[in-house]
């Protein structure tokens, strides 16, 4: 049994990193997908292995320095030193994915540190919600809104790739694309996991974005909300959402507005609704009240004889609708309110009336 020192060709002494870097040359050079059906580096690559095994960790060193390879818990037992064959199985190694793993990293790690394809992807939309009052939605309105959205990295002009770090071949499939595997007696190629089959790494990734070409930022943008706007209704910006990726498109910004209902407004369409209170007289001699507007107050000529619940129109003083630009109109439903009867006075003088002037408002109504 060899000395795991000896097996990777360092001192005793030798420090973790000064280790793994024997152990990952070593383990490239005789990795068996670069040597295929050769039994020498086959076996050689699992010598190295098991020597590393031991001597990263840093628990298992120490026992072995101080016990030498115990029992067969560190020391694998070799029946037969004249070891051939590719048989991983039967020593208990690792499969070549693990191997893989080990010497160079897992696969989204890898991608992490050295991207692959660095192909244009168009930036996601982003979405954001406002609480617009009745009246602002009505007329419309810049807001000042912030949202985090995804920029393109200055460090590396959106390309992803940490600025003076090379592009380099492939060191596992040495530019071919492409592996040979053996397993028993069958021999297959299959694309490398490593460079995604291009056969190079485009260079390491940039810091600043993780090679994803843009970072998270901050923004205040300005949104123009139109005039008209309903409830749950979307505003799209364009170009407000995520950049791109790699050169992609920049996605649009989607506002959904939610509108608060008002005190006395009402939206049917693009018409503005409002119940106006009359008083007895102004509707049976008729009057010119004032009625608010979504801009100010406007005279309404209230026709005499007029009654609860009748309807009136104000042409063009409605909502307007944000698409096809049309105004709606404002209609106005009337509602008498009985003047105060708590005062004596007042009493004797309904009553008067209505005893020198009667009449029926419920002609019609008989069955
Ligand atoms: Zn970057
Ligand atoms: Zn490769």
């Amino acid at each position: 049994m060899s000395d795991y020192y000896d097996i990777l060709g360092v001192n005793k002494k030798a420090s973790f990193s000064e280790i793994k870097k024997v152990y990952r040359k070593l383990a490239r050079k005789y990795h068996p997908d670069l040597n295929p059906g050769d039994a020498i580096a086959e076996k050689k690559f699992k010598e190295i292995n098991q020597a590393y095994e031991i001597l990263k960790d840093p628990e298992k060193r120490k026992q072995y320095d101080t016990f030498g390879s115990l029992g067969g818990n560190f020391g694998r037992s070799r029946g037969h030193s004249n070891f051939e064959g590719f048989d991983f199985t039967s020593t208990g190694s690792s499969s070549f994915g693990d191997i893989f793993e080990t010497i160079f990293g897992s696969g989204s790690q890898q991608s992490q540190t050295r991207g692959r394809d660095r192909k244009p992807e168009p930036g996601e939309d982003l979405l954001y919600s406002i609480n617009l009052g009745f009246v602002d939605a009505a007329k419309g309105l810049e807001t000042p809104i912030q949202v985090v959205r995804k920029e393109k990295c200055t460090t590396c002009s959106g390309k992803g790739i940490e600025p003076g770090s090379l592009k380099m071949t492939c060191p596992v499939c040495k530019g071919n694309g492409r592996i040979q595997k053996q397993t028993g007696f069958m021999k297959f190629a299959s694309t490398c996991v490593n460079c995604g089959g291009s056969g190079f790494l485009p260079g390491e990734n940039c810091r600043a974005c993780h090679g994803e070409g843009r970072v998270d930022k901050v923004t205040r943008i300005k949104a123009r909300i139109p005039a008209g706007v309903g409830n749950n209704s979307r505003v799209r910006i364009a170009g407000k959402g995520n950049a791109g990726k790699f050169g992609g498109a920049i996605g649009d910004l989607i506002i959904t507005i939610n509108v608060s209902l008002h005190k006395f407004f009402k939206r049917s369409g693009v018409n503005l609704e409002i119940i106006l209170p009359v008083t007895y007289l102004e509707a049976a001699l008729g009057a010119k009240v004032e009625v608010p507007t979504l801009n100010g107050e406007t005279l309404l000529k209230i026709p005499p004889s007029t009654s609860s619940g009748q309807k009136l129109r104000i042409k063009n003083k409605g909502i307007i609708n944000p698409k096809t630009k049309i105004t709606g109109d404002m209609l106005i439903e009337i509602k008498i309110v009985p003047p105060p009867v708590k005062d004596i006075e007042v009493r004797r003088l309904l009553k008067e009336i209505e005893k020198k002037a009667p009449y029926n408002p419920r002609t019609g109504l008989e069955l």
